[in-house]
């Protein structure tokens, strides 16, 4: 999704970008509107898609502010020619007991339609105060010939739409974390996405009543697509979160010693699989060093000492730790090796490769079970 759009600026501190396929919304709008009313109806048209956008912008920032506040900083929002998204930061947002963060996920799901009643209200008063002209309540609500109707009656639309409880919808993510009080996230995820999947079902059978209604078919196909990619992200989040690093963790392994000169370490590189390995004196761990840094080091400085080359910085990990959280340290420090330890003893490594790999064959394993289990 991200591919696919182009910066527009910022808005306190978060990036905000506009997807391609928005530009097509807004040459539609024009040839459309101008080839049956004139050019100064398709400006009107322009101005209506522009404000309901402002609309949609001043809804994602609810959700990124209140989330920055609780703890979950966004990332970046993406105007769809459907909405917004609001990306938050995943390396943070971690899949915590929903018994924690359950208020927490309302708080940010709440946000973005209150944001949008609060302008409807607050337009709507101005307006029968000073404007009565405008006749608040007088059809069509939303058109582009009277756009400051429309500012109010589109506010008071996408409240109200997104408060549907149908995932991925705010409305969903309310039910989803009234759920996770009682069931692990991935069951309460897989409810909320069920009764969306609903929704959207009903919404694409009502489009198919009347060619007029033809949106209701696409704005459920979204929503049934929306609410299968967010279902499979938490999935794999889980798996993530619930394997521990002594499941995974590779406990044959070759190590070096810093007293080992780099001819004697790529003799010993050339024996094993491993593309990194951990240096160890006695039984403390005192760097790290990779295949490829042994090979570099000799062709530019001839032999040498693995004590002199090796890495220094290094993470460790406890064997009980997730491997979403190895995941997070080996990401953020750009590392390729964690040496996993059991009371600061060394009780085995996780590598990128054996990460990346142990990864593909938990997938497959759990779906080998999940096909024994519903044959
Ligand atoms: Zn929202």
């Amino acid at each position: 999704m991200r591919n696919w759009s182009i910066p527009a600026g910022r808005i306190f501190g978060v990036e905000l970008r506009v997807h391609l396929t928005f530009f097509f919304l807004l040459i539609f709008v024009w040839l459309t509107e101008s080839a049956s009313h004139g050019p100064l109806s398709a400006g009107r048209g322009l101005a209506l898609v522009g404000i309901i956008f402002g609309c949609v912008v001043l809804h994602e920032l609810g959700h990124a502010l209140v989330g920055r506040h609780a703890g979950v900083p966004a990332k970046a929002i993406i105007l769809l020619p459907i909405g917004g998204v609001t990306l938050l930061d995943e390396t943070q947002h971690s899949l915590e007991p929903g018994i924690l963060t359950w208020k927490r996920d309302i708080r940010i799901a709440l946000a973005g339609p209150l944001v949008n009643l609060l302008v409807a209200f607050a337009a709507g008063g101005i307006l029968l105060a000073v404007a009565p002209e405008v006749q608040l309540w007088a059809t069509p609500y939303v058109h582009s010939s009277n756009l400051p109707r429309s500012l109010v009656w589109s506010n008071a639309w996408l409240a109200l739409f997104n408060l549907l409880p149908a995932y991925p919808m705010d409305g969903g993510r309310v039910l989803r974390a009234l759920f996770s009080r009682r069931m692990d996230p991935v069951r309460a995820t897989r409810r909320a996405v069920t009764i969306g999947q609903a929704f959207a079902t009903l919404f694409m059978l009502a489009g198919m009543i009347s060619i007029s209604y033809i949106w209701l078919t696409l704005i459920g196909f979204f929503l049934f697509i929306a609410a299968q990619l967010e279902e499979r992200s938490v999935v794999f989040q889980s798996v993530l979160e619930t394997v521990r690093l002594e499941d995974i963790m590779l406990t044959d392994f070759a190590t070096l010693s810093p007293a080992d000169t780099l001819e004697d370490a790529l003799e010993k590189a050339v024996h094993s699989l491993q593309d990194d390995f951990p240096v160890i004196r006695g039984s403390d761990m005192v760097g790290v060093i990779s295949r490829q840094k042994i090979l570099q080091a000799l062709r530019a400085e001839g032999n040498g000492y693995v004590q002199s080359v090796m890495n220094r910085i290094f993470e460790v990990a406890q064997k009980k730790e997730s491997l979403a959280s190895a995941f997070r340290k080996l990401t953020a420090r750009n590392l390729s090796i964690i040496p996993v330890v059991e009371d600061e003893r060394l009780v085995g490594i996780v590598t990128l490769q054996n990460l990346m790999h142990s990864m593909a064959l938990l997938a497959e394993s759990r779906k080998l079970r999940k096909a024994a289990l519903n044959p």
